[in-house]
């Protein structure tokens, strides 16, 4: 049964949420917060074509692929949104999220601005929220700070990222993210109505 609320899609009982912002905001802190509090939160794996960093795990941080792969996934319309970012292709798998909303659970796609977008375009009553870093300067610290990138892609994200900033107000909500635990506050109680700072006891 789908059921549309007011900027909710009811598929079961479960909530999409889609958290984007700039690459180094700080988007998976705040899901590792919310997950603390919320024991149902599935959180998407999306499919990349980028290379593995050391560390990433198959099937858990990403779905790694081929670009013939993916384009095979976009063909068979096995994706809920997609985007080229910085020369890869990042996208959301349609059946896990489907799946996870059809069996009542909340959902969040932790993706960037052009795939937010994609799905606000189909209406599809999603909760949009962009993570907004306090300042740039601290953006490029926080990215610096990861250790993960080459300065060309420190200054390639850096620059999508002030493109990304532009788009803010498309976004049902915006929260910044001085703090990670105060912004996956400020997400429950914004979205899920839940009271602040009771998640963890203080
Ligand atoms: P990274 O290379 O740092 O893992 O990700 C680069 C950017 O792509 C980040 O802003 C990240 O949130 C975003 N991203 C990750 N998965 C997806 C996805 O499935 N779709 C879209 N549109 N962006 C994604």
């Amino acid at each position: 049964m789908v059921e549309r609320g007011v900027g909710v899609l009811f598929v079961g009982s479960g909530k999409l949420v889609v958290l984007a912002g700039p690459s180094g905001v700080g988007k998976g802190a705040v899901i590792s917060e919310l997950l603390k509090s919320k024991e149902n939160l599935k959180v998407s794996v999306s499919a990349t074509t980028r290379k593995k960093r050391d560390g990433e795990k198959e099937g858990l941080d990403y779905f790694f692929k081929t670009v013939s792969e993916f384009e095979a996934l976009i063909q068979g319309d096995m994706l809920l949104e997609y985007a080229s970012y910085n020369s890869n292709y990042y996208g959301t798998p349609k059946k896990g999220v489907m799946d996870a909303l059809s069996a009542g659970r909340d959902v969040v796609l932790e993706i960037e601005v052009q795939g937010a977008l994609q799905i606000k375009a189909k209406r599809i009553g999603a909760v949009l929220i962009f993570l907004s870093p306090p300042s740039m300067e601290e953006l490029e610290k926080r990215l610096r700070g990861r250790g993960t990138e080459t300065e060309t892609n420190i200054k390639k994200r850096l620059e999508i990222a002030r493109q990304e900033m532009k788009s803010m107000s498309e976004f049902d909500h915006v929260i910044v993210n001085n703090n990670s635990k105060e912004a996956a506050c400020e997400l429950l109680a914004r979205v899920f109505g839940e009271k602040g700072g009771s998640a963890w006891g203080d």
